[in-house]
């Protein structure tokens, strides 16, 4: 029995625990910046395992500091907010929270991207670590961060100097629960999570009466060029070998059918895997909205904003390959490569703050016969629920177990006395 294994036997001591915890942080959902009664939780469990715990990083953000001698210093992040969904899961413990939002509405929330599972799993793994101090040595770093749904909760922390009030990290590890059957593991060298970028762009025309458009500058055709002109940049300007996309998920005029009126407003989301890509869709949107503008002889320059960043998930290869062969030691055959993902995250703004490498995997939540029936059927995509949707469950178990596992045998590669 290796040592990982032997900290991993002891789950089922934590087992009840940590379950009652996952039932009650997906009940009581969130959203990002708004994670008090979360960070709550986390700081009383670290405390009482006897980490050190420094709070507040960030707004709600925690560090729980395990020192355990001379040794490499891990990092295992956690994210903790949820998202303005309404859940549709049915589960006894499904959220009925409502809660106020950043521009002051009342929304419903939800955990429907697991974040809950992340927090679960990773205190779980640090009771673990901390009930086997035997076994390792050097000091685990447990952060839990707020926000990752905005984009900025990460930066949040490193801004508010995370950095000179823990342990600087060797290495940095994060997991994100993913449709796929429950009790595996994906892993990916090299790129994992796209780097994406959202803009607002208002565009000024001149109104008029609908009946006369000579006397007018219609922004509705203009926003309606701009949207057709900007699918060229991925379908002609980008590689078929380099993958984009570049959506414009929201465009507003008008009021009324027979009113043109002044202005449009169109929003769009671009994603890409390298930096230098997304920094060529970028400025090929500002050519084709002034362009566009220009085309349509109008008052006013446009103005573009842009919002909602995410730096790209690239993982470290060297990181990837010492946790794959530690996962593959624990897991067997339930590990596998992880598909390239067009989702974006704000975890590698942690160790970017200082250079340190890192690698982000993926964990299964789907039970595996409702799983294997959906592949069998080919309708993954018609019945396996995805994040961010109000039916996105993930299976308790082994979900959670899994999470918990993966995590350990990750930290212990860097810390087990084997390493
Ligand atoms: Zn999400
Ligand atoms: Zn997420």
């Amino acid at each position: 029995m290796t040592d990982t294994e032997r900290i991993v036997a002891d789950y089922e001591a934590v087992r009840g625990d940590q379950e009652a915890l996952y039932r009650d942080l997906h009940e009581h959902p969130e959203l990002s910046h708004q994670e008090t009664r979360t960070a709550e939780k986390v700081i009383d469990g670290l405390r009482t395992w006897g980490f050190d715990v420094v709070d507040g990083v960030g707004g709600t953000g925690v560090v729980g500091v395990l020192a355990n001698g001379a040794g490499p210093t891990v990092l295992l992040r956690a994210d903790m907010d949820a998202l303005p969904v309404e859940e549709d899961t049915g589960v006894p413990y499904a959220s009925t929270q409502v809660a106020t939002d950043a521009a002051g509405a009342r929304v419903p929330v939800m955990h429907a991207c697991g974040h809950d599972v992340h927090v679960a799993s990773l205190m779980g793994a640090a009771r673990l670590m901390a009930s086997h101090t035997d076994l390792w040595h050097g000091t685990l770093l447990a952060l839990f961060q707020p926000a990752e749904e905005t984009g900025d909760g990460a930066r949040g922390m490193v801004d508010d100097h995370l950095f000179d009030r823990v342990p600087h990290p060797d290495v940095a590890l994060a997991q994100h629960v993913l449709p796929g059957p429950t009790g595996h593991v994906g892993v990916r060298n090299g790129a994992v999570l796209s780097t994406a970028q959202s803009m607002r762009v208002t565009v000024y025309g001149r109104g008029g009466h609908g009946s006369m458009p000579q006397n007018t500058i219609d922004p509705v055709v203009l926003a309606a060029m701009i949207v057709v002109r900007l699918q060229v940049l991925v379908s002609r300007e980008t590689a078929p070998t380099d993958p984009a996309v570049l959506t414009v998920g929201s465009l507003r005029a008008g009021t009324k059918s027979n009113i043109i009126p002044d202005t449009a407003v169109l929003e769009l989301n671009v994603r890409a895997y390298s930096a230098e890509t997304m920094a060529r869709l970028l400025d090929g949107i500002e050519r084709v909205v002034r362009a566009e503008c220009e085309a349509s002889g109008c008052p006013r320059e446009p103005e573009i904003e842009r919002f909602g960043a995410f730096p790209i998930t690239e993982n470290d290869s060297e990181t990837t390959e010492r946790i794959e062969e530690a996962f593959r030691d624990l897991f067997g055959d339930s590990v596998g490569i992880l598909d390239l993902q067009t989702a974006s995250e704000d975890f590698s703004d942690l160790p970017n703050a200082l250079g340190i490498p890192y690698s982000y995997w993926g964990l299964g939540g789907i039970d595996t016969a409702t799983w294997d029936k959906a592949v069998a059927a080919g309708r993954v995509l018609e019945d396996i629920p995805v994040n961010h949707s109000p039916k996105f469950l993930p299976v308790m178990q082994p979900t959670l177990k899994t999470g918990t596992s993966a995590l350990v045998a990750a930290a212990m590669s860097y810390l087990g006395k084997e390493a």
